[in-house]
C-alpha cells in the first residue's frame, strides 16, 4: 500500500496527478475537468488514463530543480 498524497488536494487519491510541467499531462488534466465539470465519469476516467499511462523520463522520479 502506497500512502501518499496527491500534491493537489482537490483531486482524488485514485486519480493520477499530472505531472508538472508535462504537456500531455497538463493538455488531459485541463480535459478531465472539463469532463468533471459535466458529469461525464467515463470521460473523466479517460482523461485519467491518459495521465497515467503516457511514458515519462526519467528525470520524473528525481527532484529536477534545474
Ligand atoms: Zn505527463
Amino acid at each position: 500500500m502506497s500512502g501518499s498524497e496527491p500534491l493537489a488536494a482537490r483531486v482524488p487519491a485514485l486519480e493520477p496527478v499530472p505531472v508538472e510541467g508535462c504537456a500531455i499531462c497538463g493538455a488531459a488534466s485541463n480535459g478531465r475537468d472539463r469532463r468533471r465539470h459535466r458529469g461525464d465519469i467515463s470521460g473523466v476516467r479517460q482523461y485519467s488514463a491518459l495521465v497515467e499511462q503516457h511514458p515519462h523520463r526519467s528525470t520524473a522520479q528525481q527532484d529536477g530543480d534545474q
